[in-house]
């Protein structure tokens, strides 16, 4: 089964095509994928701006499915069924790709189901050539989300714990800002950690000792104060990537250990993390360190799937699909919508 993805909650268009039959093969079913990233479109105003989104969205998606189908030597008449991002996300900008593919799979008599946006990047790490087995517990790692869920199956999701403030990637944002990066924080923030030292500063580990829940806001003040304190925005580029090197070690730091607690908790072994905070190497590397001691083991998914991408939102769609479950030909998105409420397959 060949499933187009449409990916359009925020400000990223993504299409891809996956191809189920292709699945045990080198591209583990992807058979290929297009994204267009609106950075620098938000840049001059310090944010994403809804309405800009949906009209870049609109501009964007005729052109980049016909170089997706060129790329993938793949015709129209020949994709089985279109998923596309229902929610959670900026209505305007889920409207785009929600319409549009709900239209298109209308015009070719197919299929079409709206996807769950962090089901999609929950999901994306079970594309690989050896998928963890459910159950097992998700680190949703994202610009928007921190949540720490026990998987029992695909929309059987039990929430342990999540971030009461600010998500992890968002204050990679917010702490790349204060150093003068640009958007997106996180990789530019990795970047400028490299050849550091990560235990220069003692930033906090926020919210250690109570349960499983997150909070980052107070990391911000910590840097804010930091900087300040050492002249790090404008003085010494050393000082400055130390910073960002002992921020991203407490980042990091926090996330594994409440994994490690939220695994040991629900008696798991197998850990998930996926988002685009999922793709930073020093979470990977200090979580399959850590995890090698209680003998659990991490997956997640290649870089170019943990942030935005319509691969994600293909496969999921395709999951669900699988099991017998589409949309009708009303289109209605859910700019809020808790994972907990999806049915399971
Ligand atoms: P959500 O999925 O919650 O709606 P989003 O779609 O904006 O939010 P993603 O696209 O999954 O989020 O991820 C983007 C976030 O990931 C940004 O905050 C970015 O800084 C962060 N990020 C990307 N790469 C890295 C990295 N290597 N290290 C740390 N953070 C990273
Ligand atoms: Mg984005
Ligand atoms: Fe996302």
């Amino acid at each position: 089964m060949k499933v187009l993805g449409l990916e359009t909650s925020c400000d990223e268009t993504g299409l891809a095509i996956f191809d189920s039959e292709q699945m045990g093969s080198d591209n583990q079913g992807l058979v290929g994928q297009v994204l267009y990233s609106q950075i620098e479109l938000h840049a001059l105003y310090g944010g994403v701006v809804p309405e800009l989104a949906s009209r870049d969205h609109i501009r964007k998606l005729v052109p980049l499915l016909n170089e997706l189908l060129e790329q993938c030597d793949v015709k129209k008449s020949e994709i089985d069924a279109i998923a596309y991002t229902k929610g959670p996300g900026l209505i305007g900008a889920l409207m785009t790709g929600a319409l549009f593919g709900r239209s298109l799979a209308y015009g070719l008599g197919i299929p079409a189901i709206g996807v769950h946006h962090m089901e999609g990047h929950l999901l994306a790490p079970l594309m690989g050539a050896k998928p963890p087995a459910f159950p097992f517990v998700s680190l949703l790692v994202s610009g928007g989300h921190t949540q720490l869920i026990a998987a029992h199956g695909i929309g059987q999701y039990e929430i342990l714990g999540e971030s009461i403030d600010d998500a992890a990637g968002e204050c990679f944002d917010k702490a790349a800002k204060m150093l003068g990066l640009p958007y997106p924080g996180g990789p530019n923030i990795a970047k400028l950690a490299e050849n550091s030292d990560q235990n220069t500063y003692d930033l906090p580990r926020p919210m250690l000792h109570r349960g499983l829940d997150f909070s980052f806001s107070g990391m911000k003040t910590a840097v804010h104060n930091l900087i300040k304190d050492t002249d790090g925005s404008d003085s010494d580029p050393q000082v400055r990537a130390d910073i960002a090197a002992s921020f991203q070690h407490a980042m990091v730091d926090t996330l594994v250990k409440k994994c490690v607690k939220a695994l040991k908790q629900v008696s798991m072994s197998r850990l998930v993390i996926a988002g685009g905070v999922s793709a930073n190497t020093h979470l990977r590397e200090t979580l399959e360190a850590e995890l090698a001691k209680i003998n659990a083991t991490v997956h997640y998914a290649p870089p170019a799937l943990c942030t935005d991408n319509g691969a994600m939102i293909a496969y999921a769609g395709f999951e669900r699909l699988q099991a017998g479950q589409a949309d009708d030909l009303a289109v209605s998105c859910i700019p809020r919508w808790p994972m907990t409420e999806l049915p399971a397959v």
